[in-house]
């Protein structure tokens, strides 16, 4: 078990995750220090070194325990952070109370509530943070008023309004840490988007295709799923951008992508992997499917006209199709097999779908 499998508990986090992932470290961070702490304070104790009672001596040995029985609960499932969180800080808010009553000699002890309101912050959030420090401020100021031997009133005026400006500064900090985390995963989703998406057509792009493609691929390998690769290439399309220009082609390009993707399911993935060169990767579906589909789509491209600047053209496009085979290896085998389909569609006369 290396470092990285101990303070993430053995999950992997995504990009999304990265706050998550750093909670995990800090609440595994907090977990053996207080484990091994609250250990060193109860020995110690045993040992007469630094007496603290047996109440408070107990606790901590218990305090101990729960901490590595935390630490393990937390390694069962991802899901567990937010009791694992809870639970700590019980243990934390148990174990200072117990101090706060039981060892009046430590004139220092509700230094330890600054610690338990920052682990709040950082592990649960703004809202845990200003709960257990009114919480915690309520407990001080009613335990003292019980105890044998108080805690003076400068004493308390200093630590209590020590611990108010703390936890303020806390939550100036929370918050801010949390809305950069946010803004940051937005702008990482917006520039995924960006990456992966045609800026003409809006669809799939090229790099994005080739990413997917080999996953699809792989996992259809191994659970023997269907897989089709179409390739569309507009027929003639020189022709339209001589006789129309660039500008009017691009709305052509817009418009035959509008014009499929009406007729496609919400798995399958269409991408533009070439000038006006398309790919339609089809999930579970075997060549003779994905072939009635290419004949509808011819069929749909003959019948519709791009209308633009008060001229209708047509387009139709040839199409290559092929089906994944046991012996494939790797997801170019199909690519292949589809162009040289395509290929085979262009010398028959274009404006058809051939199956290799
Ligand atoms: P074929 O039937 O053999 O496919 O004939 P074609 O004229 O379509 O020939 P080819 O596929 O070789 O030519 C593709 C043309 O598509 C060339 C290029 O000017 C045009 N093209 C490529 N990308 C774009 C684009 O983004 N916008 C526009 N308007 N035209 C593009
Ligand atoms: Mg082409
Ligand atoms: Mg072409």
């Amino acid at each position: 078990m290396n470092i990285n499998n101990i303070l993430y508990s053995g999950f992997e986090f995504s990009e999304d995750e990265s706050l998550l992932k750093f909670k995990f470290k800090l609440i595994n961070i907090n977990l053996f220090i207080v484990a091994i702490f609250a250990a060193l304070f109860a020995i110690f104790s045993d040992l007469g070194i630094n007496d603290i009672g047996r109440i408070q001596t107990n606790i901590d040995y218990l305090n101990s325990v729960f901490c590595v029985m935390v630490f393990f609960f937390l390694r069962s499932s991802k899901n567990n952070f937010l009791l694992s969180a809870r639970l700590l800080l019980a243990i934390l808010f148990m174990t200072f109370i117990v101090a706060l009553i039981y060892v009046p000699q430590d004139e220092f002890r509700l230094v330890w509530f600054y610690l338990l309101t920052y682990t709040a912050f950082i592990l649960l959030g703004s809202i845990s943070g200003i709960f257990i420090s009114i919480v915690s401020i309520i407990i001080i100021l009613t335990a003292n008023y019980f105890l044998d031997l108080q805690l003076s009133q400068y004493a308390m005026v200093t630590s209590l309004f020590g611990l108010i400006i703390f936890t303020l500064l806390s939550k100036a900090y929370t918050d801010r840490v949390v809305s950069y985390e946010n803004t940051l995963s937005e702008k990482n989703k917006s520039l995924q988007l960006l990456a992966s998406t045609d800026s003409l057509t809006g669809i799939t792009n090229r790099r994005y295709f080739d990413e997917i493609s080999n996953n699809y691929f792989e996992t259809s390998q191994r659970y023997k799923n269907d897989l089709t690769l179409m390739l569309l290439d507009l027929d003639y399309f020189k022709k339209v951008n001589d006789n129309y220009g660039h500008g009017v082609g691009d709305q052509v390009l817009i418009s035959f992508v509008n014009k499929i993707k009406l007729m496609l399911r919400k798995s399958d993935v269409f991408a533009r992997v070439g000038g006006e060169e398309f790919a339609i990767l089809l999930f579970k579906t075997d060549a003779e499917s994905a072939n009635v589909l290419a004949k509808k789509i011819c069929k749909r491209l003959e019948e519709v006209f791009v209308e633009c600047k008060d001229m209708k053209i047509s387009t139709t496009a040839s199409i290559g199709i092929s089906q994944n085979l046991e012996s494939d290896e790797i997801f170019n085998e199909i690519y292949l097999r589809s162009d040289k389909a395509l290929y085979q569609a262009k010398d028959e006369g274009r404006n058809r779908a051939c199956v290799h």
